[in-house]
């Protein structure tokens, strides 16, 4: 009889989540560490960080504060762990958005040190998860890296994480939105229980998401937007857990990973490429699956995407004119052989996927003709 065991890394040691999460789970950091290494990158956080670092201080920790210059790259992973091995540092806290909390993780793995994450926005829930995708300096994802443990310790404090653009926790619901699109079709042939209760779990997340989330971008007091906040910023994050390496990706992130190989006039968010790739993997559905309900589905999504003021066309995402050669570059990258489109229970390959982009972006044009928005096709 075979026997397949499988591993799980489902959570953070501990959690702290609240109005002033940050002055109670600061009190946990000691006993961690006595001299971490503060990692941030952007200006817009700066003084948040700042700020941060002044109250270890205050509780008796020697704290060294450094930015990284890129998005999780290895340039960057690469200066900050040799800063962090010849400072002797015995912790990472990571603050920031996904990017600085996944090279954070990463450092801390590399460094066999432990890892605090502090999200400063919720636009993904690389705070939560035992992962890390790891990109270009220009940008272009490379490959993502599953990591032998979840943080340490995660604090989610409302009052930092409201500080954030709006923009930022669109960005969040069109990633967390994913989980459904994507763990639903990908484990679609599975048995396993954990794996089903973990895609019960994405639907129960989107419906949250569907009903809260309009609000919660219009009142950042509300309670729609808490509910919005920790659905993007850790319950996503449980769903990998609990699902494990067989609640995977598919479409909509590989759509990802193919646009970031292009050039953009301003760089799209993760979660804003993912909403759009989300729109592409239904139009596949309906394409190389005849599923009708795929049509349904990718018409509502629209719709939601829409009132989010999140991007539903290449244009929208900062991509003014693709030619064929870059479409082609995009779509062989999202097929590669590892991708992780091919969990998708039917075969693609870059050409499907080419039409499916096409096909994606002329439904968006006809969506907005109709509703008197100025939109112009941009595969030329
Ligand atoms: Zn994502």
């Amino acid at each position: 009889m075979q026997i397949n065991n499988f591993l799980h890394q489902i959570s953070p040691e501990k959690v702290i989540r609240g109005e002033s999460a940050w002055s109670e789970g600061k009190q946990f950091i000691p006993s961690i560490c006595t001299k971490p290494l503060l990692l941030g990158r952007s200006l817009s956080t700066s003084n948040t960080r700042k700020l941060l670092a002044k109250d270890l201080r205050e509780i008796g920790l020697e704290v060294l504060e450094e930015e990284l210059d890129y998005d999780c790259c290895d340039n960057d992973l690469n200066k900050i762990y040799l800063i962090c091995k010849q400072r002797k540092c015995d912790g990472i806290i990571a603050a920031g958005g996904g990017k600085v909390l996944d090279a954070g993780k990463l450092i801390a793995e590399r460094a066999n040190i432990p890892c605090i994450t502090i999200p400063l926005s919720a636009s993904t829930c690389a705070g939560w998860t035992a992962l890390a995708n790891i990109y270009s300096a220009e940008g272009a994802f490379i490959r993502d890296q599953i990591l032998t443990k979840c943080p340490k310790l995660l604090i989610f404090d409302y009052s930092i994480v409201r500080q954030a653009p709006k923009r930022m926790l669109a960005s969040g619901v069109a990633d967390a939105l994913a989980k459904w699109y994507e763990a639903s079709v990908s484990t679609i042939n599975s048995t396993d229980g954990l794996v089903e209760q973990a895609v019960q779990m994405a639907r129960v997340l989107r419906d949250q998401l569907l009903i809260n989330a309009p609000e919660a971008l219009k009142n950042t007091k509300s309670n729609s937007w808490v509910k919005t906040a920790e659905a993007c910023a850790l319950t996503a994050g449980i769903i990998g857990g609990v699902g494990g390496a067989k609640c995977r990706t598919a479409a909509a992130h590989a759509v990802h990973n193919g646009l970031t190989q292009l050039n953009f006039k301003q760089k799209p968010l993760h979660g804003e490429l993912v909403g759009f790739g989300i729109l592409v993997q239904l139009t596949i559905e309906e394409l190389l699956s005849q599923n009708k309900l795929a049509i349904h589905a990718r018409s509502q999504l629209h719709e939601i995407l829409m009132n989010l003021e999140l991007p539903t066309n290449l244009e929208s995402l900062g991509i003014s004119s693709v030619s064929e050669h870059d479409l082609k570059k995009a779509c062989i990258f999202a097929c590669k052989s590892n991708s992780d489109i091919h969990n998708l229970p039917f075969k693609i390959n870059y050409k499907d996927l080419i039409n499916a982009i096409i096909k994606t972006e002329e439904l968006d044009y006809k969506i907005k003709q109709k509703n008197n928005n100025n939109s112009t096709l941009t595969i030329r």
